[in-house]
């Protein structure tokens, strides 16, 4: 269902207010979205040269991400940049959006956990992959936010919980994947226990404020843990609940 707010801001307005009858659709722009991801990929931006899975390409094309950036920015959704969404939170750069995820592997039979819901948007890709996931967000009105935006647009294969995603979701564990969005000073513990053997974490760690590492940490099936290092990357630091210090 659409839902249509009144126009506040005369054309402005109008032409922010996303997919209804007579205005623009962002179908073109998320095509050349994708384009320039591969592009990216392709001339090594991050870890040397890739080429996307088409399954997370296609993911990248049918999620739209201007339904998860705030109103005003919409126009700004696809454009290879992070965009605020509130609270000191950014929704990522599409680009690292989809090698996050083409470094995970995940599959439509991977449940699939994510830490750092923010706007909601990675949790939407990984379900348009099929995966079964969980998100947990530390903001609340960032989880709730996301948690209506998500039901709103018919993915019905993610859960969101307000919580401190350190100690991951033990109910619901283990994950065949682990997706951390928010820059961590270590691996957490909790997390590594989590992780299905043959299953894979992606986690971008580094000093707090700082550049960190975009890390993949794979478990084999006799439960070792492996660590590998892509290259620098920049985000949001993974917060301590006061609960945990
Ligand atoms: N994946 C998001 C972007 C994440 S930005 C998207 O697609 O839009 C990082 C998010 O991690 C922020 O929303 C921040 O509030 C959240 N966060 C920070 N520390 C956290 C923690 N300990 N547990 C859960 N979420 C956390």
């Amino acid at each position: 269902m659409i839902r249509r707010r009144p126009l506040l801001g005369g054309m402005a307005a109008a032409l922010a207010a996303g997919p209804v009858a007579g205005q623009p659709s962002y179908d073109a722009a998320r095509r050349r979205m994708v384009g320039n991801i591969q592009q990216l990929a392709a001339a090594g931006a991050l870890g040397g040269p890739r080429r996307l899975s088409p399954a997370v390409l296609d993911a990248l094309r049918t999620v739209p991400r201007h339904r998860f950036v705030p109103r005003d920015l919409e126009g700004e959704a696809y454009g290879d940049t992070p965009l605020p969404i509130g609270h000191g939170a950014t929704i990522s750069q599409p680009f690292m959006v989809a090698i996050m995820t083409d470094l995970l592997q995940a599959r439509s039979d991977w449940k699939v956990l994510e830490v750092g819901t923010g706007s909601g948007y990675q949790a939407a890709v990984l379900a348009a992959l099929g995966a079964q996931v969980f998100t947990i967000e530390i903001v609340p009105e960032l989880a709730r936010t996301a948690e209506a935006r998500l039901a709103a647009l018919g993915y019905r294969g993610v859960q969101v919980r307000a919580g401190d995603g350190y100690k991951g979701w033990p109910e619901a564990a283990p994950f065949d994947g682990i997706l951390v969005t928010a820059g961590a000073t270590h691996v957490p513990t909790p997390l590594v226990e989590q992780l299905k053997p043959g299953g894979r974490m992606v986690i971008p760690v580094g000093p707090s404020q700082q550049l960190q590492q975009l890390t993949v940490v794979t478990k084999d099936a006799r439960g070792a843990v492996r660590t590998t290092r892509l290259g620098p990357v920049l985000f949001v630091p993974l917060q301590e609940d006061a609960r945990r210090r």
